[in-house]
């Protein structure tokens, strides 16, 4: 298990576009295993690599939209692609680059991904809800986008008291 460090808002790597992944090697798999490892640490839904400093085209997405009975899984995105796009969501949204912040945003409802597996294999996957914000969200930062820059509105101190009361009733 190796943890990697989680870059935060302030750090210019997180406003740089990725780089393409060509090489499915056993040092992508190794920065997957690592993200891996980190996400769970963090307990975040999702994690792309130039948050831990590298700027390429991967990313982790906690698919938590699964039958009672099933446990949450790790989708592993290489160099994905949103192919499709339907509907529209407004929910809020925070980033392991950014503590205790969160924000609203607009993504769609629904989404269809391509994208590579860590062997360079092709698939494609669906999200709604959660799941397909991540998918945006991630994407997001492999465009060197962080949610901030597009949110409709930051949550206020009072809605972030809320959130955490919620959580603590769960
Ligand atoms: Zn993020």
């Amino acid at each position: 298990m190796a943890l990697r460090k989680i870059l935060t808002e302030e750090d210019p790597a997180l406003y740089r576009k990725c780089r393409l992944v060509t090489d499915f090697n056993p040092r992508l798999h190794q920065l997957i295993d690592d993200m891996r490892d980190t996400l769970g640490e963090a307990d975040g839904v999702g994690l792309a690599a130039p948050q831990v400093g590298v700027l390429r085209r991967v990313a982790i997405v906690l698919e938590t939209n699964v039958p009672e009975e099933d446990e949450p899984y790790i989708i592993e995105l290489i160099n994905p692609e949103i192919i499709l796009a339907e509907g529209e969501q407004h929910e809020a949204e925070g980033c392991l680059s950014v503590p205790g912040e969160y924000g609203v945003v607009q993504r769609p409802a629904h989404v269809r991904v391509r994208a590579q597996d860590r062997f360079g294999e092709y698939f494609e996957v669906e999200g709604t809800g959660l799941t397909a914000r991540c998918f945006c969200h991630e994407i997001d930062h492999l465009d060197g986008i962080v949610f901030k820059q597009k949110c409709e509105r930051m949550l206020s101190q009072e809605e972030l008291q809320q959130i955490e009361q919620d959580r603590d009733q769960e």
